[in-house]
């Protein structure tokens, strides 16, 4: 067994974290996607103890029209943390947190979306997190990616966000919850299908070969996210297009 000056136990005596996943294991993801009837497309993704609704409205002309720009869309993004998501009550409305967030969620879509082809008019993105058990910001992404898609606004690809660690001095992916409070480092990145880095995120401390080792890592877990990301479509899409082949 090891553990850290916190005396939180993070590896049994296999190797394995208090989840029992191997250090390159992410959490179970669920994902279910058009959800929501009002919405132009939506998602509810499960990461471990994460629960995560999003919202996407759009492109619709954007209100109060002095945001609207004249030779683009305005993206905005919303991630909300619900009062009832976290173990102490968290306080309701927006935060520095949850403002900081929000913003380096949106930038992370800029890339992947086609803002100059509709101008005054706004995307909007917006994710309520649930339940949250550390990774919350990757988990919203990768739903936010799904809502984007389900709203059928054009992308050059998906989105995929998770993150790597130290824990216990040795680099870990996806942190829960006691690795994320009492680990060494938490490092949260986003990434395009074609392995553009569109967030990076640095809480703690790394060397630089510890460094350079958490983002082999986290990459290899953004491509795993992005395979469950794709199943999901599949699913969700398939009957849509068995349908079509039908009527052929
Ligand atoms: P992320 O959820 O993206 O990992 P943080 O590292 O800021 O973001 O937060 C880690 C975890 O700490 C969250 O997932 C949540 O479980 C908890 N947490 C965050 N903010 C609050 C809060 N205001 N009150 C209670 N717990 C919180």
């Amino acid at each position: 067994m090891s553990s850290n000056q916190t005396d939180v136990v993070f590896f049994d005596e296999n190797g394995l974290r208090t989840d029992q996943r191997k250090p390159d294991e992410i959490r179970p993801m669920k994902i279910k996607i058009g959800v929501l009837s009002r919405a132009n497309g939506s998602c509810y993704l499960e990461w471990g103890a994460n629960k995560i609704l999003a919202a996407v409205y759009g492109p619709r002309e954007a209100h109060p029209r002095r945001i609207q720009l004249a030779n683009r869309a305005v993206i905005r993004y919303r991630y909300n943390m619900q009062s009832f998501s976290v173990e102490d009550r968290a306080r309701p409305g927006p935060s520095r947190r949850s403002s900081e967030i929000s913003k380096v969620s949106r930038e992370a879509f800029e890339p992947v979306l086609f803002p100059e082809d509709y101008p005054k008019a706004a995307i909007d993105i917006f994710v309520e997190v649930l339940q949250a058990d550390a990774g919350t910001r990757t988990a919203a992404i990768n739903a936010a990616s799904l809502a984007l898609v389900d709203a059928g606004i054009p992308m050059r690809g998906l989105v995929s966000a998770c993150a790597a660690g130290k824990v216990d001095g040795k680099i870990v992916l996806d942190l829960n919850k006691p690795e994320d409070n009492y680990g060494d480092a938490d490092l949260p990145i986003a990434m395009t299908e074609d392995g553009k880095i569109t967030l990076i995120q640095m809480d703690g401390h790394l060397t630089p070969s510890e460094f350079e080792e958490a983002m082999d890592l986290v990459q290899k877990g953004c491509r795993q996210v992005l395979e469950i990301q794709k199943a999901a479509l599949l699913e969700k899409f398939a009957s849509v297009m068995d349908d079509d082949d039908e009527e052929v």
